[in-house]
């Protein structure tokens, strides 16, 4: 498509989570009419922990606007199956936002550049005089889009779907996810003070439990591979965790929340196509998450960024590479490091475990795990960790004694 900047095309974004609306408020500017579809009608409590690393705040200074409410955490605590702990000390804080807070900013933003919300749901994706969408993987593209909702379609010369997960529209479009490719995630909102996140991770388990202290609660979460665990595993997980932590039981009351989370195999991730020449996936509906750690509100907000960089520029041809260069390359190593960081065994024991363990002697290490969480750079984590974690195992062998005190 000759997505000039002098030609002004009609957008449809589908979907006003950090991802839409980032996109929306850079395309909006440039005079483009942006229609902006929210099933949900505004802002709401998507289920989610809401913490955004310092990565993404250094990127993105506006997430500090005063009037948000958010908490700013300073200390991680990681605990291994056993419950022995390591606490890393922040550089920067980390910020933990509720999804009703974060979203009503992001579409805020959106509005005051120009775009357009239309509160209905998008059902399918069809060219304007087509009666199916059955042509579209093959890039049909001689007809405007028609964007059916339940009322009326609407017309628009190129489409952007950052619907969130499991997206119906993104697989009519370009992919098929299998199980494999999510993660499921649950957990409640308890009334609880924390100034602390804590991580644990369990045994042969990939994925791990939080406590994400937020303004007035503390979001405890759970996620796991799709296929590896039932709700009720994990469910018991979660209540047994917040029996020993903070001794209390999780009752009906309790806030619940649940969703998938796309943490695509390298496979998939190397197959993917996320744009054509008159449409683009962005954030969760196109699997842009970290694998590892499920973290996807900066890959929303970044490939929305780099999106409408893309088309304002007159190649979104260019969006896919961009993406990879940013931070795909990465993702794909968090992909292949995955089972190692989860389920691999190191001199006995389980990997987490003498991270934790071998934490708590080696400066360099920790200093490794910090910057694991503010930057989540996978690419040289492998090195970086299995050289620092030999060489405790050799201070412990020789009975060298630890070069600093741990927290
Ligand atoms: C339990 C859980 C915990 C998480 N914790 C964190 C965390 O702490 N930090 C982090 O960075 N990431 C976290 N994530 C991931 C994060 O929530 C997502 O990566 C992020 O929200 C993706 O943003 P998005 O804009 O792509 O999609 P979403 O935020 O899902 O937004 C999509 C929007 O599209 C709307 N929509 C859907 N379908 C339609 C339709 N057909 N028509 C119209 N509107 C539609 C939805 O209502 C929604 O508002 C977590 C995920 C889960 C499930």
């Amino acid at each position: 498509m000759g997505t000039s900047t002098a030609s002004k095309l009609n957008i449809a974004i589908v979907g006003a989570g950090p991802a839409g609306c980032m996109a929306a408020a850079q395309l909006a500017p440039a005079g483009h009419r942006v229609l902006l579809f929210e099933r949900q009608g505004g802002a709401w409590e998507k289920p989610c922990g809401g913490g955004i690393t310092s990565k993404g705040i250094r990127r993105y200074p506006f997430l500090l606007d005063a009037m948000t409410e958010k908490k700013s955490i300073r200390h991680i605590e990681l605990l291994d199956h056993a419950g022995r702990r390591l606490k890393i000390p922040l550089q920067m804080p980390l910020y933990v936002y509720s999804r009703r807070a974060l979203n009503e900013l992001m579409l805020k933003r959106a509005l005051h550049a120009g775009a357009e919300l239309v509160t209905a749901h998008v059902k399918s994706l069809d060219r304007m005089n087509s009666a199916k969408d059955a042509s579209l993987k093959a890039d049909a593209r001689n007809a405007p889009w028609a964007l059916r909702t339940s009322e009326k379609a609407f017309e628009a010369d190129f489409v952007i779907v950052a619907n969130g997960a499991k997206s119906s529209l993104a697989e009519s479009l370009a992919h098929n996810f299998s199980t494999g490719d999510y993660s499921s995630a649950m957990g409640y909102h308890l009334h609880l003070k924390e100034d602390f996140i804590r991580i644990q991770f369990l045994k042969q388990f990939k994925g791990y439990i939080w406590t994400f202290p937020r303004a007035d609660h503390v979001s405890l979460g759970i996620c796991s591979k799709l296929s590896e665990h039932t709700a009720g595993e994990l469910k018991e997980q979660l209540h047994s965790f917040a029996q020993e932590t903070y001794g209390i039981s999780i009752g009906p009351d309790d806030y619940f929340y649940s969703a998938l989370i796309p943490t695509p195999e390298l496979e998939t991730m190397q197959r993917l196509r996320i744009a054509g020449s008159d449409w683009a996936l962005i954030g969760d509906a196109a699997g842009l998450v970290d694998p590892i750690t499920g973290e996807g509100i900066y890959f929303a907000l970044r490939s929305g960024e780099l999106l409408a960089d893309a088309l304002l520029a007159g190649h979104v041809e260019h969006y896919p590479d961009e993406v990879r260069e940013d931070f795909g390359r990465n993702h794909q190593r968090a992909a292949q490091l995955m089972p190692m960081f989860y389920t691999s065994r190191f001199w006995g024991e389980e990997f987490t475990t003498r991270m934790i363990q071998f934490g708590r002697a080696s400066r360099t290490l920790h200093a490794i795990l910090r910057e694991l969480f503010e930057e989540q750079d996978y690419i040289h984590l492998k090195r970086h960790l299995q050289r620092q974690m030999l060489r405790s195992l050799a201070e412990a062998i020789f009975g060298l004694k630890p070069r600093f005190s741990p927290q």
